[in-house]
């Protein structure tokens, strides 16, 4: 798709006016091979769950759709009233070898059963194996990993190692380039060199060396980016003086790709000018978009990249991979919970499982399938629909009717639909619908769950 106009969403963040009905509605039954409604939806005995939820909770945790989840098995979600859903979101991208994968859950037990809970950064066999396995697995000129627990934590890492690298030549050189509309975590650096300017109304002395880049579209190319720079360098920045780019390897909110020979510019200018190239995988790696790390798409090299989320199908770890020259930069690398080894456990068992059943292959080839049913649906509503994405990661892009404006409530009454009809989807509050299933879907589930969005668009725009 073109990444233009209104479909330029980039510098605005989240707008969430519409509230989800939180009051037991008669729905239709469902009953198919994969999803099952068989209460009012959200069901009666759910209400005092979200109320207490409420009232304990910050606002922002009750955005998502009433769903109260009582098991999630491969790429399903399951309520305590016999209600099913085929999951959409993949708990926001994190469980690509799905939900309770039998050898993750062993890989798990045995560590929790037999070694222990934690072991700080004191040596262990697990996480000696997960780093190689990660080595091995890149392929590339990433020596060394090292192991943390949120995605937030390694983009703030990768930051401080570029910094620290880049004032190795020039103390002035901590530059960071990065993107409008870019999501690189909530804490406060990883918020500002992200590109939501709504979520940065609050900080008042903004990092002076953070710079953010238009988001390219698709017509953008090397020239693009040149002019880009210059712009920079017009408006009074020492070029010498960047240290590193940060790239979301795909734009979250709307599954956004960056023209190739943008990032082929962005990549010869960085090592022109002494600088590193950061790939943010966290949401995008290990076989989302029918490759290991979104980045390869784009056929460059990256110097440090930031896993998170898909890394391990659930428990909580994040990795930055880099080259040693990179990482070894910082003497002081260490973190609490970082490298956890029921997490290295869980993760090893999710990368040997993405191996073993070849996911990162069928995530390409189930794109394809997801591709096509979505070109339908744009074929029948081309003045508000457009897609983007690859392998098992899209957005539907949906505009006013006869605007060139977001319509972020229509979306939300889309996504309420589908609950009602037994799929589940995350709400992005920026316009658009984010499909990403597990990469072990099944073909007719995931047409299955296609067919449902479809529908649920038609019922919302008539
Ligand atoms: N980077 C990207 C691209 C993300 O999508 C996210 C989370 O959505 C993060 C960083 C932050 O990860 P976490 O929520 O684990 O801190």
């Amino acid at each position: 798709m073109k990444n233009e106009s209104a479909y330029n969403n980039t510098s605005t963040g989240r707008n969430d006016s519409y509230c989800f009905n939180l009051v037991p509605i008669d729905v239709p039954k469902i009953d198919t091979k994969y999803r099952k409604i068989v209460t009012p939806i959200p069901p009666e005995n759910s209400i005092s769950i979200l109320n207490e939820l409420k009232k304990y909770e910050p606002e922002s945790m009750g955005l998502e759709l009433p769903v109260v989840w009582e098991k999630a098995e491969n790429f399903q979600v399951f309520d305590k009233n016999g209600n099913c859903w085929i999951d959409f979101s993949s708990g926001t991208f994190v469980v690509n070898a799905g939900h309770r994968h039998p050898k993750i859950c062993n890989a798990i037990s045995e560590t929790v059963n037999n070694n222990y809970l934690h072991n700080y950064y004191f040596p262990s066999k697990i996480r000696a194996n997960l780093v190689k396995k990660l080595y091995d697995m890149t392929n590339s000129n990433l020596d060394k990993v090292f192991l943390l627990t949120t995605g937030a934590e390694a983009t703030e890492c990768s930051l401080k190692l570029a910094r620290i690298n880049g004032r190795k030549t020039n103390p002035n050189k901590i530059g960071i380039v990065s993107f409008l509309g870019a999501m690189h975590g909530k804490t406060l650096g990883a918020l500002m060199v992200g590109g939501k300017t709504k979520e940065k109304h609050w900080i008042e002395n903004h990092d002076p060396d953070m710079y953010h880049l238009p988001f390219p579209n698709n017509s953008s190319d090397s020239k693009t980016f040149e002019n880009d720079m210059k712009n920079l360098e017009n408006n009074g920045t020492d070029l010498s003086t960047i240290a590193a780019f940060m790239v979301e390897s795909y734009q979250g909110w709307g599954a956004l790709f960056y023209p190739l020979d943008y990032i082929k510019a962005l990549r010869k200018w960085a090592d022109e000018h002494d600088a590193i190239v950061i790939f943010d995988e966290i949401q995008s790696g290990f076989g989302r978009t029918g490759k290991l790390f979104a980045y390869e798409h784009y056929d460059v090299e990256a110097d440090l990249v930031c896993c998170g989320k898909g890394i391990s199908s659930g428990l909580p770890l994040s990795a930055v991979l880099g080259r040693k020259e990179l990482i070894d930069v910082d003497p002081s690398l260490n973190s609490t919970h970082g490298g956890n080894p029921v997490c290295c456990a869980a993760t090893l068992a999710s990368l040997q499982v993405l191996e073993d059943e070849n996911l990162i292959n069928e995530s390409a080839r189930k794109g394809l399938i997801l591709e096509k049913e979505l070109i339908d649906i744009v074929n029948q509503f081309p003045d508000r629909i457009k897609i983007s994405g690859k392998g098992l990661v899209f957005a539907i892009h949906i505009t006013k009717s006869g605007k060139n404006e977001y319509d972020v409530e229509v979306v939300d009454r889309i996504i309420e639909k589908a609950m009602q009809k037994g799929v589940l989807l995350i709400r992005t509050g920026t316009g658009t619908i984010k499909i990403g299933p597990p990469l072990t879907i099944l073909d007719d589930a995931l047409l299955e769950g296609i067919s449902v969005i479809a529908e649920s668009i038609v019922e919302c725009f008539s």
